[in-house]
């Protein structure tokens, strides 16, 4: 189950009772950003002001006692590459990076993972003997090409074991509003091999209603997560626009966007 909350620094933030580490997923509230930005945006790549962006993040961090540049970050590649940190790899505030990993998996202690996103499923790994933990950025190319799998393999690689992690599945389109062709579920059926049903709806004109959380909930399944180690927020970002960043509502209102943010710590 999500639960929202109010940081002492402003940021509304929501939490999953599946996950117990620190960990948040952003709104797009209790920030300064303006201009189109109001008020929480993480992205310095669309035109907010840089000395803004750094604000919201230093409020961020405290979330996780952490300063501005003691992080680690996902670049947002839609490809299926998980990398897996260790202090050595944080990044500068604001920095431009180019690791070319939609995700992060740590086994080290204190050090913040965070990914970004605005519509794509963001997914928050953890498991419960504390070796590692994740943060994956889902669009629909990444999870078709099993980045959950890379992901659920790599915390394997630093001792954690498929029954032990815990997944919650945070704020993203929902199957109301990610309107797609059919690429989308052919794309989805083949990564689940086929145990597809129910994860989307084919409309009179050929379009599809598809639920990414869902797909990726399944894939988990079939990773060897326990049912009752995965949790879905069932907020999406597309009928929300005023409290979360969706990129498909700013793209189609001509509205300039900014980006979510999601993070754990061991
Ligand atoms: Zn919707």
């Amino acid at each position: 189950m999500f639960s929202e909350h109010t940081s002492s620094e402003g940021p509304v933030y929501l939490t999953s009772s599946v996950l117990p580490a620190v960990h948040a997923f952003s709104t797009r509230l209790g920030g300064i950003s303006r201009n189109g930005f109001e008020t929480f945006n993480i992205s310095v790549h669309r035109g907010d002001e840089p000395d803004a962006v750094r604000e919201n993040y230093r409020r961020w961090c405290t979330l996780f006692s952490s300063g501005v540049d003691d992080c680690c970050v996902t670049d947002q590649v839609h490809g299926n590459y998980i990398q897996t940190v260790t202090s050595k790899d944080k990044h500068a505030c604001l920095a431009n990076i180019s690791t070319g990993a939609d995700g992060l998996v740590t086994g080290e202690k204190h050090l913040p993972i965070f990914c970004f996103t605005a519509d794509c499923v963001p997914v928050l790994l953890y498991d419960l003997e504390g070796h590692a933990a994740g943060a994956v950025h889902c669009g629909w190319r990444s999870s078709a090409a099993d980045i959950l799998n890379n992901a659920v393999t790599a915390m394997q690689s630093l001792g954690a074991i498929p029954q032990n992690i815990c997944a919650a599945l945070g704020p993203s389109i929902g199957s109301c509003c990610f309107e797609t062709d059919q690429d989308v579920p052919d794309a989805l059926n083949a990564y689940l091999h086929g145990d597809s049903k129910g994860l989307w709806v084919k409309r009179e004109d050929g379009k599809y209603m598809v639920d990414l959380r869902k797909a990726n909930a399944r894939r988990l399944l079939q990773l060897g997560l326990l049912a009752e180690h995965i949790d879905l927020s069932d907020a999406c970002t597309m009928c929300h626009p005023d409290k979360f960043w969706s990129a498909r509502y700013t793209f189609r209102h001509h509205q300039v966007r900014g980006s979510m943010v999601a993070g754990i710590m061991l």
